[in-house]
């Protein structure tokens, strides 16, 4: 089921999506060759702890039996790491891909959002990794109108990873986000256009796709968190917290200073 939120709610989402688009315009800057995986999570942590907010993703529960709750605030996934990686002692070297996701509560309601940067100079195939994979995020949110179907984001998505010969992570997907984390609907990042439920106003949506430089396939690592490219292959994720509203999308997670387009 699909709940829709009202103004009430979507007020504090707004707040929720504000608190987080800061903590990831911060992570941004501090992608540099030599930072390492957990001093952008400690960074993380400490931003939301001090808005007097609440690490969403810590705790969440795994999805295999022996897997652990989820032990940080953000998922931090290099290079060929699609998502769901744990936060570490790694060192980010020249060239890395760091995909950084994370959810904030507030008030009791979660917003998502993600973002890949490229540490230092990127070679130009990663680079255009990263930006289409962007791109394929932007189109989905000038798709995101009220009437339109949830599928036709799912097309732009998967058009621009079409076009350029990416791979597309089908095993996980976008979700509807508020209360919980994971809310109806599921949003694949592939799809026909005209098919899925009609998008209406006080839908809140966590779209995000996921690219792969190679093919689509994915495996999980023994700790049953990290998802890895089959073929080892880099891999690139953007997500934002959409709004629907009775116009164009409102974007709750923006960051500070972002560049639309
Ligand atoms: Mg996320
Ligand atoms: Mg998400």
């Amino acid at each position: 089921m699909i709940v829709l939120k009202n103004k009430q709610e979507q007020a504090i989402m707004r707040e929720a999506g504000q608190i987080l688009a800061e903590v990831l315009a911060t992570l941004e800057k501090m992608v540099l060759p030599g930072v390492t995986t957990l001093e952008l999570e400690e960074k993380a942590d400490k931003m939301i702890t001090e808005a007097g907010a609440v690490a969403s993703f810590r705790g969440q529960p795994g999805m295999t039996v022996n897997a652990p709750p989820f032990p940080a605030a953000t998922c931090i996934s290099v290079n060929e790491q699609v998502i769901h990686g744990i936060p570490s002692n790694r060192v980010i070297k020249e060239g890395d891909i760091v995909s950084i996701d994370c959810g904030v509560t507030w008030r009791g309601f979660i917003a998502d959002s993600a973002i890949s940067v490229v540490a230092g100079k990127a070679d130009p195939d990663v680079d255009r990794l990263v930006s289409v994979t962007r791109k394929s995020l932007l189109a989905a949110i000038k798709t995101a109108l009220p009437g339109r179907h949830l599928h036709d984001l799912s097309f732009a998505i998967q058009s621009w990873a079409v076009n350029e010969g990416l791979g597309i992570v089908k095993d996980f997907c976008g979700h509807g986000v508020g209360r919980s984390l994971h809310e109806d609907p599921p949003i694949p990042n592939y799809g026909k256009p005209g098919t899925g439920p009609l998008l209406r106003p006080g839908m809140t949506l966590a779209v995000e796709p996921m690219f792969n430089l190679g093919t689509g396939k994915v495996k999980m690592l023994k700790d049953g968190w990290t998802v890895v490219t089959a073929d080892g292959k880099p891999s690139a994720h953007w997500e934002h917290t959409l709004l629907i509203t009775d116009g164009p999308a409102e974007v709750l997670t923006w960051r500070p200073g972002e560049v639309e387009g």
